[in-house]
């Protein structure tokens, strides 16, 4: 699979996303998407991440910052039907409240097939 059907495969899942979390109830404001590799080296520099290979780079995640009555949720607990309902629409789809070393609540990304 080449790495635009992997992008058009994880916009499509971001529609179900999106979706589902209106239908929930919750708002939310669009984050970053698209990351050069300059950025990605700021956020290293600064600790914010501590990889360079983020699929941030290859436009196959995206930070979305999920709001219910005006307050910024950012609990893994809170979160996790929404991760949960993320991770169901494919096997290659991780949320970054389920990582292991680096939690990222916000955090939504397609693995390359
Ligand atoms: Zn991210």
């Amino acid at each position: 699979m080449t790495l635009g059907q992997n992008q058009e495969l994880f916009s499509k899942d971001l529609t179900h996303l999106l979706n589902f979390i209106h239908n929930n109830g919750y708002d939310v404001r669009i984050g970053e998407a698209e990351r050069t590799k300059e950025q990605q080296e700021i956020y290293i520099k600064s600790g914010k991440t501590k990889t360079l290979d983020s699929l941030h780079l290859k436009r196959c995640a995206i930070d979305l910052h999920i709001f219910f009555n005006g307050s910024w949720i950012q609990s893994k607990s809170e979160l996790q039907f929404i991760g949960d309902y993320w991770e169901q629409l494919s096997k290659n789809n991780k949320w970054g409240g389920n990582f292991k070393n680096f939690i990222g609540t916000p955090h939504f990304e397609r693995r390359l097939e």
